[in-house]
């Protein structure tokens, strides 16, 4: 089995966003789909370790915001590389604005926001998969949605030249210094797995 065909595989970019109580939380995902037009459905896989997969598990109730391609790095720092456990990911961000739902959504770098209520979820294991209803929609700017691969080839900075030895993180350019990375390495930045990583020429 040739597994470099699952690379092949388009995908959108997103920041899913939740809220419990007081605290706003939001996380890059790359899974949203819809699936149904009657009702209009919508699915997202978390990852569970992401504090926004407890939030709307906890919630039934979430916000994506689709990236566009004027989207800056910072935006995947902001929502991708940390945790909102540790920090407050709108600390010092103002290109927010709530929806009718309550939940915060990119006001800017989005070209639409569409606002989901859980039906349904599955346990995929090291991901829930929620099942919603679209409760609402909205069309932001008519500028290109960001993909994947855009993501990889414009806006992730190019690797910078380093003595060091080892493997980076594709996704975010964490290196991990040593001859063979674990088959379980989780990068501690942006929590993607070992097959992420490629060895530094
Ligand atoms: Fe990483």
């Amino acid at each position: 089995m040739d597994n470099a065909a699952i690379f092949k595989l388009s995908y959108g970019l997103f920041v899913l966003s939740a809220k419990d109580g007081e605290k706003d939380n939001g996380c890059i995902v790359n899974t949203v789909q819809q699936v149904t037009t009657t009702p209009n459905r919508i699915t997202v896989a978390v990852n569970k370790g992401n504090f926004t997969c407890e939030m709307i598990s906890k919630t039934g109730a979430f916000n994506v915001s689709v990236l566009s391609t004027d989207v800056p790095f910072d935006i995947f720092k902001r929502f991708g590389f940390q945790s909102g456990r540790d920090v407050d990911k709108l600390e010092g961000f103002e290109d927010y604005a709530r929806g009718g739902n309550g939940i915060i959504h990119l006001s800017r770098y989005a070209n639409a926001v569409i606002s989901g209520k859980v039906v349904d979820t599955y346990d995929l294991g090291t991901h829930i998969l929620f099942i919603a209803d679209v409760t609402d929609a909205k069309v932001l700017s008519d500028k290109d949605s960001v993909t994947y691969d855009y993501y990889h080839k414009n806006i992730k900075p190019a690797p910078q030249k380093t003595e060091k030895k080892g493997w980076r993180c594709k996704i975010c350019g964490y290196i991990y210094e040593g001859e063979e990375l674990p088959e379980d390495f989780i990068c501690p930045i942006c929590k993607h797995g070992a097959a992420d990583f490629e060895p530094i020429e």
